[in-house]
């Protein structure tokens, strides 16, 4: 777990072995706590933000770089 601070100066901590391919770069998953027991939202690796958001059909994108995901694809299902 990666500890960055987010959008609103908060602790938050970063899974880089989870996540979703993106156009620019990787998504991965965040955490508002440490022990990964509440989901917070997605960290691009692209630009190294947390400031994404995620629509209703389960697609991620970044709200700086404009980095999204394409498919509902989990690259560590496949590994
Ligand atoms: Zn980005």
């Amino acid at each position: 777990m990666d500890r960055i601070t987010g959008p609103n100066d908060q602790s938050l901590f970063v899974d880089r072995t989870a996540g979703k391919r993106g156009q620019k770069g990787p998504f991965f998953v965040v955490y508002a706590d440490q022990d990964a027991e509440t989901r917070w939202g997605f960290f691009c690796g692209h630009c190294e933000t947390a400031d994404s958001a995620v629509d209703s059909m389960g697609r991620v994108q970044c709200n700086e770089c404009s980095n999204r995901t394409k498919a509902e694809e989990w690259d560590s299902a496949h590994e």
